[in-house]
């Protein structure tokens, strides 16, 4: 069981340069600024929704929701932890089940990261061993019942 987190990819700070450039007059400042603050409550909000569709999909399996700004409040990145069990060789159904929440809360944004794609990856993976294990599991049950 490990846990893993979806990132947000990194949007290095468009916007600031402008921010302070032209001390004109106070109006102009003031509109400077306040398009500033602007942009930056809609980065955040970016940000936010695209972890926060994460968060829903993984249900349990998910942890709190990170946003990562920095000194002038801009948000860069965020994430939201998910915890990929391992295959439970006794119940591979509810590895099954766990493994398309993974990736089912890999692929939730409208704007999957690169590290999603590697988390909906091991999802896949994971899947794919549960099926595995459910088709041993079987094949074990039969030979039981016929040697019983
Ligand atoms: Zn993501």
């Amino acid at each position: 069981m490990f846990n893993v987190g979806f990132s947000y990819p990194g949007i290095s700070q468009q916007g600031q340069a402008n921010q302070g450039q032209g001390a004109q007059n106070q109006n102009a400042q003031n509109s400077q600024q306040a398009k500033w603050q602007e942009a930056k409550q809609k980065r955040y909000n970016e940000v936010y929704q695209h972890e926060l569709a994460h968060k829903n999909a993984a249900g349990s399996l998910g942890g709190n929701i990170v946003i990562e700004q920095d000194s002038n409040g801009w948000a860069y990145g965020g994430h939201v932890n998910i915890t990929i069990p391992g295959l439970n060789t006794e119940n591979p159904e509810e590895t099954r089940e766990q493994a398309l929440t993974v990736i089912k809360s890999a692929m939730a944004p409208s704007d999957p990261s690169g590290q999603d794609y590697k988390v909906a990856g091991e999802g896949r993976a994971l899947l794919a061993a549960a099926n595995e294990q459910i088709e041993k599991n079987k094949t074990v049950g039969n030979k039981l019942d016929i040697s019983a």
